[in-house]
């Protein structure tokens, strides 16, 4: 496939107002590849400035070409962006996979998730109705859904393009003009996004990309007295931050943070369906993901099968390069790499199991940021790796067990529901009842049956409960989130 012209390496500059130009201050952030720790790229490294023009310009859109658009023209707009980045889907991989480490593969489902975010809200975007509301005699009141203005989006290094699409893209199709502030570890699926925009027809300012350090360009956004909404998508100590400094102009916040999500796993459950998920959903991005399934909760009967299994795939991981399209490539940083190191130092002082390692290849760069995916079993519910989010490819089973099925069902609860974190879960059993016992007791966002992820499920409202944040994304749940709600009563009699 043809590169995009320009392509994205080129694009190194931030977007404001419909302008590619240097940060004002001219200062740059330095991109590295966590593969083999090179130099990538060097992009503008946006400050308070370019976000405070950024808002200006996503206001004079939103009082112009882009507020004037009707909602099946946002729409139309947002399905030709979908179209680019189909178009562009393997390119958009390579520069994921030299950003943010990423095996192929994923860069590439990353990047038709975001084509079915646009798609998805280009369909829905002139079905999000308001209502008419019986009321008093002499009266005629309707809702309205308005946008809210301009909206700020702070997304992380993990998964930039599944967050995009799912936050950015339900922000358009509702007719907010958006400014982007990517993760200072990785923009330049973030820039190519914006490139891909311009080419859709996306007029000037509806979206502004700023790239710049989180206490820099991400504070200045989230404090800006011209943001009607700040999405954030991050670590619980940042998103209250965000939160806080929100609150001083009254903004709405969705935050989406982190989790130590488990994967509970019945007597009766169904192993060899179960068994690729739960390795899977604790290695893939190299365990860098909000939603990974860090906690297999096991019932004793099966405990032994299951991590005897689970151990076997461990063995069978392929570690390397992103480029090379393995199984788990690197963490994004070394200071990534030095905190997942720590959690397995700490497994090793307070005398955990490990019950298998993926192998290192010899030949790995010496530079990138390995870290041997680790299983360790078993782990009590209680101990800080059952219970602190980690990021890397570290998973512990945790086992329980029960005198009666009512028993088990309690236990397994408590030791999932046990933790500060409430994002996703997972529940494998053959007994249905079971299932929607759980289902109905589980504390999280979204719970998985007999399934862990729903392959994307873009359609599928997300978020958490606890310290996993608050507010939805996904779904139409994202459109209501991200319009405002005008209740108009007329008074004719
Ligand atoms: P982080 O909180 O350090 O950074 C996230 C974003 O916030 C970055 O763009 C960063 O520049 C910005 N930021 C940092 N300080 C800021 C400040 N003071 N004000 C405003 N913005 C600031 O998180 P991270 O380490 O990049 O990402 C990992 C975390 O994100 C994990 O906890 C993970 O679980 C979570 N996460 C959650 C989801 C979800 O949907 N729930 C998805 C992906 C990642």
């Amino acid at each position: 496939m043809a590169a995009m012209n320009p392509t994205a390496f080129d694009t190194t500059e931030l977007l404001v107002g419909g302008q590619w130009r240097a940060a004002a201050d001219a200062r740059t952030l330095v991109l590295q590849n966590p593969s083999d720790g090179s130099e990538l790229a060097r992009i503008a490294r946006g400050g308070a400035t370019d976000i405070d023009a950024a808002v200006q310009a996503a206001q004079v859109a939103l009082d112009g070409a882009w507020g004037a658009l009707a909602a099946p023209e946002r729409g139309r707009m947002l399905a030709a962006l979908a179209q680019r980045v189909r178009d562009e889907a393997d390119e958009l991989a390579r520069i994921e996979a030299l950003d943010v480490g990423k095996p192929l593969r994923q860069g590439r489902a990353d990047a038709l998730a975001l084509a079915r975010y646009l798609e998805f809200y280009a369909g829905a975007v002139d079905k999000v109705h308001g209502q008419t509301i019986p009321f008093a005699g002499g009266y005629t009141a309707f809702t309205l859904r308005e946008p809210l203005g301009v909206t700020g989006h702070i997304v992380p290094w993990n998964y930039p393009m599944q967050i995009i699409g799912r936050s950015v893209g339900a922000a358009l199709a509702m007719g907010n003009a958006c400014v982007l502030k990517p993760a200072e570890q990785a923009c330049l699926t973030a820039l190519a996004f914006g490139r891909l925009a311009e080419q859709a027809g996306l007029p000037a300012g509806a979206l502004n990309i700023v790239p710049g350090l989180g206490d820099e360009a991400g504070a200045a956004l989230a404090v800006h007295r011209g943001v009607a909404h700040v999405s954030f998508t991050g670590s619980v100590e940042v998103g209250r931050r965000v939160q806080t400094a929100a609150a001083q102009h009254v903004a709405p916040v969705t935050l989406e943070l982190g989790g130590k999500s488990p994967q509970i796993v019945f007597d009766d459950a169904d192993l060899d369906a179960a068994l690729p998920f739960l390795v899977s959903a604790g290695v893939q991005n190299c365990g860098q993901t909000c939603s990974a399934a860090s906690r297999i909760v096991v019932q004793r009967g099966v405990y032994d099968e299951v991590v005897r299994r689970m151990a076997e795939r461990y063995r069978a991981l392929r570690v390397g390069p992103a480029l090379d399209d393995p199984d788990v490539g690197p963490l994004i940083s070394a200071r990534q790499r030095e905190v997942v190191l720590g959690y397995l130092g700490l497994a090793r002082d307070s005398g955990l199991a490990i019950a298998a390692q993926a192998p290192l290849p010899t030949h790995l760069p010496p530079q990138g940021y390995w870290v041997p995916p680790t299983l360790l079993a078993p782990v009590d519910p209680g101990h800080r790796l059952a219970q602190e989010e980690i990021f890397g490819p570290v998973q512990v089973v945790i086992a329980f067990d029960g005198a009666t099925a009512a028993e088990a069902e309690s236990r397994a609860l408590a030791i999932a529901n046990g933790t500060r974190y409430g994002l996703v879960a997972g529940v494998w059993t053959r007994d249905g009842s079971r299932a929607l016992r759980m289902a109905r007791r589980l504390q999280c966002g979204q719970v998985f049956i007999n399934n862990y992820g729903a392959a994307g499920g873009i359609e599928l409202p997300f978020g958490g409960v606890k310290d996993s944040g608050h507010g939805r994304e996904k779904g139409f749940e994202a459109l209501y989130g991200f319009s405002a709600l005008k209740t108009v009563a007329i008074r004719h009699d």
